[in-house]
């Protein structure tokens, strides 16, 4: 009989990189791109980041 062990899917934050159980990552919802976190603090960094790229790439526009 081999009894495996439940394998956990794990995914690197993308702030820290730290590897996280998918299932503890926090995704935001409602995005094209699907970002992963470790925790609320990297998701608000990520969340920062973006809005100052959203402000920068506005100038971008034509
Ligand atoms: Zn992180």
């Amino acid at each position: 009989m081999d009894k495996k062990l439940p394998e956990v899917e794990k995914i690197a934050c993308d702030i820290c990189r730290k590897e996280v159980p998918l299932s503890e990552a926090k995704t935001p919802e409602a995005m094209d791109y699907v970002a992963h976190f470790c925790g609320l603090e990297c998701y608000a960094k990520w969340q920062q980041d973006s809005e100052t790229k959203d402000q920068q790439g506005e100038t971008d526009k034509k």
